[in-house]
């Protein structure tokens, strides 16, 4: 789950991180007057979850609060990278000596987590990462006890040569460690820390991306949610109690139990496919469960073949192919759906769908997982 801005600068301030206290507008009006309630220079900051919100035209220095509410209005009709512009931050504006490139984060091949750092902040890290990759320094740090404060003086004196300065920019790394901890994040970054030139460090930018896992654990947590920004596939499936994850591939998985939808998986891409997704729609599955997985998957425009396996225990088939025949009456489906059934009310289910004739099967898993690469690779222009 990402969380905005404002939202990652208020759990910075409580760690001692320092961020400037701003004000959230809903319309230009507003924005208005919290510039004018905040007096002198302010910045004017588009509330999307992207980044890049700079480039866009998303974030802009008003002189005045007039110039604040005309800002306001254009940024308010802005797409940023398609999201549309709910919520502006109004921000005093700082002046500003150097930006660097600070951020905590998982390493998913180490396992552990890793601060990284770098001298040119403020742009685009994956263009650094690219083109000068030398300029960004990288420190793994232990999981429970945190970032130590001699791991965090080393890692900023690369990017700080001066040494009070870097001493004052381990204290914020240090901190920035403890956020992402605590916070169960992936990611927290801020671009760009900033050196103000009447000294220290502000956190000019912030984001985090927290694990799904945890949130549903901290209802904290869960209430940073924008029920604005929900990515649509993602919370339908959760609402319905199905695990979904969004993938590149073409095949679109539907399958019951967690592992065997890793194996099927591993299947695709054994047989020289990508899958488009992971699903699996859980032990104790209903019709409804079914036609909500294939209305997810059907509004992927990746997708070019549906896959079914069903290894059915407390997931009845007849339920799955139930749910296959009432999914078809709701929505148009032009994609081949290829069907492995198994176990409880098999033969049920596969009268069901050879009644209404919506289905390939195929007896074995392998047989089905070959059926929907074959079937996913064949171009539209060559089926009929
Ligand atoms: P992003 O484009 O989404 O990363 O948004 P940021 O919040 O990082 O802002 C983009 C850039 O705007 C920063 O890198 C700064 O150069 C500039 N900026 C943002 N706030 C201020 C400010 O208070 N003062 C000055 N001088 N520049 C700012
Ligand atoms: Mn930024």
């Amino acid at each position: 789950m990402n969380i905005h801005e404002y939202q990652a600068k208020e759990i910075f301030g409580r760690y001692g991180i320092r961020v400037h206290g701003g004000k959230l507008v809903r319309n230009a009006g507003e924005a208005g007057e919290a510039a004018r309630s905040l007096g002198g220079q302010v910045v004017v900051k588009a509330q999307v979850h992207t980044g890049g919100r700079g480039k866009a035209g998303g974030v802009k220095l008003a002189k005045s609060w007039e110039e604040a509410e005309s800002m306001a209005a254009d940024i308010f009709k802005l797409e940023i990278k398609g999201l549309p512009v709910r919520r502006i931050y109004i921000t005093p504006a700082e002046d500003i000596g150097h930006e660097y490139y600070v951020a905590a984060l998982l390493d998913r091949d180490k396992g552990l987590p890793m601060m990284m750092v770098c001298r040119e902040g403020g742009m685009d890290i994956e263009e650094v990462a690219a083109k000068t990759p030398e300029l960004i320094y990288k420190k793994h740090f232990n999981p429970l006890s945190g970032l130590h404060p001699f791991e965090a003086r080393e890692l900023a004196h690369k990017i700080e040569p001066d040494g009070s300065k870097a001493v004052a920019m381990a204290g914020v790394l240090v901190k920035l460690a403890k956020v992402f901890l605590e916070s169960h994040a992936s990611l927290v970054e801020i671009n760009p820390l900033v050196e103000m030139t009447k000294g220290g460090f502000l956190a000019l930018d912030g984001k985090m991306n927290l694990d799904d896992s945890a949130v549903a654990m901290r209802r904290d947590l869960e209430s940073l949610r924008d029920l604005d920004a929900r990515a649509p596939q993602q919370d339908l499936a959760r609402d319905a109690g199905l695990s979904y994850i969004p993938l590149d591939g073409t095949i679109g998985c539907v399958v019951n139990g967690a592992g065997l939808a890793m194996a099927t998986m591993d299947l695709v891409k054994h047989f020289g496919a990508e899958p488009a997704n992971f699903l699996d729609i859980g032990g104790s599955s209903s019709p409804e469960k079914v036609v909500t997985a294939l209305k997810i998957i059907t509004a992927d425009p990746k997708v070019s073949a549906i896959l079914f396996n069903i290894f059915g225990g407390i997931t009845r088939c007849d339920h799955v192919a139930e749910g296959i025949v009432e999914a078809l009456k709701q929505i148009k489906i032009d994609l081949p759906i290829i069907v492995r059934l198994t176990g409880t009310n098999e033969k049920q289910g596969r009268e069901i769908l050879e009644k209404s004739g919506v289905a390939i099967f195929a007896s074995t898993m392998e047989e089905a997982v070959q059926e929907a690469v074959r079937r996913a690779g064949i171009k539209p222009e060559e089926k009929s």
